[in-house]
């Protein structure tokens, strides 16, 4: 990692309260694995090794903000892609126990590649879409929290994440600027699925001052067993 991108991470874990310093190693060997793993699966637009550690990197450490993925949790990253956030949580916090599910197989097989290249046992990847995933009794309800960063909507996380959550767990949604008619959509269909919206905090992106927010569901109320619906019609026919 060249002497720039290192001082980004730095800086930017930073400011979500991580020591940086203590992981280079892990997230130079993540960089590279990433850079040669994108010649082959398309996991990433980012070329630069400056952009990849702050729009990457640093940005999926934010997902700490607010201190809900502390302890030997097992959490369940919904629609990892190229392993964000799980990679740089489970860099830092290696007491997580993280199942990253994706749809698609290439992917998850980067993933789990990429998972035993950095020695991080505790990542145990699945693929499958997480409609389907989500009514495997194995994973339904045995969750304590559920982290996912740029897939969907509010209201089409809400039905494919609760699900998974066991009672009293929470969803970690860490997404761009929101509107409020999103917001609202996801209060109501948080709602309908055994959830209620506890937090909504704005913040910008270390750095780059990009907007972002993080949404925190709590599981209230079991998830009626008619979700999540059938592939594809959360998002297509989202609940509100
Ligand atoms: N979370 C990663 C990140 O922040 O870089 C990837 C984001 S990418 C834009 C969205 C990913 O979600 C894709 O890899 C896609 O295959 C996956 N995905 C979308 N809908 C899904 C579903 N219903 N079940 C499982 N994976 C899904």
């Amino acid at each position: 990692m060249n002497e720039e991108a290192t001082r980004l991470l730095i800086e930017g874990a930073r400011a979500t309260g991580v020591d940086a310093a203590r992981h280079l190693g892990a997230f130079a060997d993540l960089l590279r694995l990433l850079q040669e793993g994108n010649a082959r699966h398309n996991l990433t637009a980012l070329k630069t090794e400056e952009d990849i550690v702050l729009k990457h990197f640093v940005d999926s450490l934010t997902c700490l903000r607010g201190g809900h993925l502390q302890g030997s949790l097992r959490v369940l990253d919904l629609g990892t892609g190229g392993g964000f956030p799980t990679f740089p949580l489970g860099i830092v916090q290696p007491e997580l126990q993280i199942t990253p599910v994706d749809a698609t197989r290439k992917k998850i097989e980067y993933v789990r590649a990429t998972a035993e290249a950095l020695d991080l046992p505790q990542i145990t990847p699945r693929s499958g879409r997480a409609e389907e995933l989500g009514r495997d009794p194995e994973l339904r309800g045995t969750f304590d929290r559920v982290v996912v960063r740029a897939v969907a909507a509010l209201p089409i996380l809400a039905e494919l994440a609760l699900p998974f959550l066991k009672m009293g767990g929470l969803l970690v949604a860490q997404k761009g600027p929101i509107t409020p008619e999103e917001l609202n959509a996801g209060r109501r269909a948080a709602r309908e699925v055994g959830g209620e919206v506890r937090e909504v905090d704005p913040f910008t992106l270390p750095v780059t001052g990009d907007d972002r927010t993080l949404i925190v569901i709590e599981k209230v109320a079991a998830t009626p067993e008619k979700y999540p619906r059938a592939v594809g019609i959360p998002n297509s026919k989202p609940l509100f």
